[in-house]
Parts: C-alpha cells; sequence; structure tokens
C-alpha cells in the first residue's frame, strides 16, 4: 500500500529520481516493434499498447498471479452503439459510439467522451483502463470508464453535434445512471455537450444533475471545473519544481494543444510568473522567446482566430515543437505524440502529461535516460476527475461550493497524490509512471480483495 508521507519526502529532493536502466532497455527494446517516425507525428504505437505496457510493467514488479492481471486488465463491460445522424448535406452519416467500463471495484465509473474520427474501440479502452488507475492514485471513489463516438467534431454544426450527444446518451443510459457511470468532458465535448446529455437522461429519468460533470454553472455545473485539469498539472509543477531548482518567474514553458486542458494550464502557469514560449493547436503552432501570452492567445481563439496568426510570434513546424528551449513541456492534445522519432530533440527539464498517453514506451526510456523528469498522466491531470468528484458531491446534496474552496480541495488532493507516488517511486528506484501504476493498480487490488470479487 502507498505509504504516509510528508512534503519534505518529496520536495526539496535535489537527486534526479526519474531514472531507470531497467525500464529504458525494455522500453528501447520495443522501439523495434514501434518501428521509426518522422517527428511530431503520432507514434503508430497505440494508445492501448501504451497502457499495455505500463500495466504489464507493474503487475511484474508487484508479482501478480496471471489469473489476476486479466481480470484487471480486462474490461467489465463494453457498449458499442450505431449513432445515425441526418446532417446539413442531406445525407444520414453513421458513427460508432462505445462507452467501456473498465473497473468499478472502488466506486461508479467515471470518465469522460470524446468525440473525434480517430476514436477506436481499442482508444477507448486504453482510456477507460488508464482512469481506473488515475481515480486510484488521485485517491477519489470512483472506478474507471471512457466513451467516445468517431465523429468529425470539428467538422460538423452545433445541431449536428447535438443530435449525436442525445442519440449516444438515448443508447448507453441504461448502464449509466449517479451510481453506476457518470460522463464527463474530453476532447472536442465541453460544458455544452454534458448540458444535452443531462437533458436527454432527465427526459427518462427526471432531473439528474448528477448522471454527468463538466455541466455548465448554470445547470449545477461546479465552480472550477473547466479550468480544473489544467490547474491540476499546474499543482504538479508547483510540487515538483524546487526537486529541479526551478523557480515559476525563471521558468519558460510549451503547450502542445491549446484546447481546454493546454489553455488553461498556460494561463494558470503565467499567473504564477511562468512565461510561455511556443504553443500549437490542430492548426498550427508558435513561439516566441519574449513570450505568448496565454490570456490574449486564449481570447484570441476563442472569438475566432486562428492560432498561427496571432501577432507577435513566429510560426514554426508543429513538428519543430518538442524542439523548442524550454523548461517545461506540456502535451495537452492527442496520444503518442511524443514518440521514439522526436524524444530525442526535446530540450525541456520537465514534462507534465496534460494529455492522455501523449509519450510512447520508447520515448519514455528516452526521456528518462536523457534526465527529463516526466509526471505522468495517470497523475499529471487528474485535476479533471478530482473536480468532477466535486462536482458529483456538490450535485448528491445539491449544494455548491465557492471557487476557492474548490481550488483548495483539488490542491489539498493534488499535493497527496504527487507526494504518495514520488515517495513510492524513491523508496522503489523507479521512474513517477512507473510508481504511480503500482499504487493505482494496489489500491484497486485491494478494493477487488475486500469486496470479495478476487482472492
Ligand atoms: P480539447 O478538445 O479542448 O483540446 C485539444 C487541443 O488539442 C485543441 O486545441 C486541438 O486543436 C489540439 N490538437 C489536436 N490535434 C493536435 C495536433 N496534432 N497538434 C497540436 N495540437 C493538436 O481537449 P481537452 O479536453 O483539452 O483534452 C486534451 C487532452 O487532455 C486529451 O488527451 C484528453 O484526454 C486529456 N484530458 C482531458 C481532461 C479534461 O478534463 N478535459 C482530463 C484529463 C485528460
Amino acid at each position: 500500500m502507498a505509504p504516509e508521507t510528508t512534503a519534505a519526502d518529496a520536495v526539496g529532493e535535489r537527486e534526479h529520481p526519474d531514472k531507470s536502466p531497467e525500464t529504458s532497455d525494455r522500453a528501447r527494446e520495443d522501439a523495434q516493434a514501434e518501428g521509426k517516425k518522422k517527428p511530431g507525428q503520432r507514434a503508430e504505437v497505440s494508445n492501448l499498447d501504451i497502457v499495455r505496457h505500463y500495466f504489464d510493467g507493474a503487475v511484474e514488479r508487484l508479482g501478480m498471479r496471471d489469473d489476476l492481471r486479466t481480470v484487471f486488465w480486462s474490461p467489465y463491460r463494453e457498449v458499442t452503439v450505431q449513432i445515425p445522424v441526418k446532417q446539413a448535406d442531406g445525407k444520414t452519416h453513421v458513427y460508432s459510439g462505445y462507452r467501456i467500463q473498465h473497473n468499478g471495484a472502488r466506486g461508479p465509473y467515471k470518465g469522460g467522451v470524446r468525440f473525434h474520427p480517430e476514436v477506436d474501440i481499442d482508444e477507448v479502452r486504453a482510456l477507460a483502463s488508464l482512469m481506473t488507475w488515475k481515480t486510484a492514485v488521485a485517491g477519489v471513489p470512483f472506478g474507471g470508464a471512457k466513451g467516445g463516438i468517431n465523429c468529425p467534431a470539428n467538422e460538423l454544426e452545433a445541431s449536428e453535434l447535438q443530435s449525436i450527444a442525445r442519440s449516444f446518451m438515448d443508447k448507453i443510459e441504461k448502464v449509466l445512471g449517479p451510481t453506476r457511470d457518470i460522463p464527463a468532458p474530453d476532447v472536442n465535448t465541453n460544458a455544452q455537450t454534458m448540458a444535452w446529455f443531462m437533458d436527454e437522461y432527465g427526459k427518462l429519468h427526471g432531473h439528474t444533475p448528477a448522471i454527468c460533470t463538466g455541466k455548465p454553472i448554470a445547470l449545477e455545473g461546479s465552480h472550477g471545473r473547466e479550468a480544473a485539469t489544467g490547474r491540476g498539472c499546474v499543482y504538479m509543477f508547483r510540487e515538483a519544481a524546487p526537486q529541479l531548482g526551478l523557480s515559476p518567474a525563471e521558468t519558460t514553458f510549451a503547450v502542445q494543444g491549446f484546447g481546454n486542458v493546454g489553455s488553461w494550464a498556460a494561463r494558470i502557469m503565467q499567473q504564477l510568473g511562468c512565461k510561455m514560449v511556443a504553443v500549437s493547436d490542430a492548426n498550427g503552432a508558435i513561439r516566441s522567446d519574449a513570450g505568448i501570452d496565454a490570456d490574449e492567445l486564449d481570447r484570441f481563439v476563442k472569438s475566432g482566430g486562428k492560432l498561427p496568426d496571432f501577432g507577435d510570434a513566429e510560426t514554426i513546424d508543429p513538428e519543430d515543437l518538442v524542439a523548442v528551449e524550454c523548461d517545461v513541456f506540456l502535451p495537452a492534445a492527442l496520444g503518442g505524440m511524443i514518440h521514439e522519432g522526436n524524444a530525442d530533440r526535446m530540450q525541456c527539464k520537465l514534462l507534465i502529461e496534460g494529455a492522455n498517453s501523449p509519450t510512447t514506451p520508447t520515448a519514455d526510456a528516452i526521456l528518462n535516460q536523457n534526465g527529463v523528469y516526466v509526471i505522468p498522466d495517470v497523475m499529471a491531470n487528474a485535476g479533471g476527475v478530482v473536480v468532477s468528484y466535486f462536482e458529483w458531491v456538490q450535485n448528491l446534496q445539491h449544494f455548491r461550493w465557492d471557487e476557492r474552496e474548490v481550488n483548495d480541495k483539488l490542491g489539498t488532493i493534488m499535493r497527496r497524490a504527487y507526494r504518495e507516488v514520488s515517495a513510492r517511486a524513491k523508496e522503489e528506484g523507479i521512474p513517477l509512471r512507473e510508481a504511480a501504476y503500482l499504487v493505482g493498480i494496489e489500491r484497486v487490488f485491494e478494493a477487488s480483495r475486500t469486496r470479495g470479487y478476487v482472492s
């Protein structure tokens, strides 16, 4: 079980703990399977392969029996549905929707729903499994789930997105519920999508705000939820910075993916005094050594501007973003974007994984060998699910906390997760990622054992 630790155990540690020749060797062998990639492209290794690799490493270290490995790897329930939508072109387009409930030993299933043309069942399986370990590492009483629809969200009109969201909810509502499974936003979904989900569910079950989280404030959403994942990443930065000798006023950072997670992380880093020197989104990338104002860029993008057109910055090839000299790199786009083909180009001291599975195992090994301190997705981006937990608690009580209370409680949980995982990493001489998986898997095992599911 995760040991109790103090701040002094974790922060103030000067020696770089994130080096593991064993991991590096194992992952380097996987490079052959991963294949050579051009910089900036997503790796061919799938999100499922990435999560499986880290899961296998952890259960091996824990010495878990083969039968139990199967129990904890395989999802509890997988639902695939057809979503036909009549679009503006007059044709009915058929999309596939997935909801995968991976493990519910620690509480109701919890996980976002993604709208993206590359969504497939394996990606959703990977993300559902990651949620199981993430909720356990954060210590919030949920299991892990994920959903996705393979629609080209960026090309669709709001009315089409609404039809897709409502149709999906109609088809999966039987396996959802405030005590069963609670969706949330992910890539290309947001508070509006959650409002449609809640409304559709309410037609069948009556007003049920706790059916999903990440809702608009006007519909019993929580203060602080929209910013929570980005804010959680910044709490991670604050924990790790002293170890790496970084002071906020001197820190430069780059963000890959200026969406919900990336833009909030950037704005909050900037509030601390850090300087954003490069940023990208699906439209392109820009850099400026003098700094790019994250608040102004956010306003510019939200008012319809394209990121590469933002003034006072040099447009760069998105493939070169990883090579920009900076202290902190924040991947906040899609999975597999840091891979064998570009990991060696990274110049940062600290990588905080805002995105899910942004780093392939081979890239992870390269970064470890190059002395880059990696705070893994399974803890770094847990801020979203932590404030989703707060939203759920508030909804069950029909009571609202103010933003300060939400942010303070988020900070407490993120700091605790960081300190518990980094203490374990130090104890075993392993990187944070391996330690986080050990902590998460042990907690899920313990809940399953005491329920009597496994022995
Ligand atoms: P989002 O849709 O708001 O933002 C995604 C951003 O990535 C957009 O700006 C998009 O333009 C950009 N992008 C897409 N392809 C890109 C590319 N090839 N290069 C650079 N940028 C690209 O999504 P989000 O909610 O911010 O999620 C981002 C990541 O964070 C995902 O991996 C998601 O699973 C993860 N995450 C999100 C939350 C949350 O609360 N929203 C919680 C945990 C993890």
